[in-house]
């Protein structure tokens, strides 16, 4: 089972002092609830990070792009959707 919502994390909540997050604003939250639901609630990522849910994202998308959390990527395992085919 492997449903993520996806978390945008808001650079006006940071504090300024991890600028190199802001490489990576999307994260993945464990969706209980379908990530429609969860849209707009402040959720913790599974990195552990405070995100807000983007609910018309996809993780399996963004997590494998460039602005994927990469703690997040690894955590779920996205990695291994790109290897299965072996
Ligand atoms: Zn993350």
């Amino acid at each position: 089972m492997s449903a993520y919502a996806v978390g945008f994390a808001r650079p006006d909540r940071w504090s300024g002092s991890q600028p190199n997050q802001q490489t990576y604003p999307w994260h993945a939250v464990e969706a209980h609830r379908s990530p429609a639901e969860l849209d707009g609630e402040v959720e913790l990522a599974v990195c552990g990070a405070i995100v807000q849910v983007w609910g018309t994202q996809k993780w399996e998308r963004v997590g494998i792009g460039r602005t994927g959390c990469p703690e997040c990527a690894r955590i779920t395992a996205v990695d291994q959707r790109l290897t299965r085919a072996s």
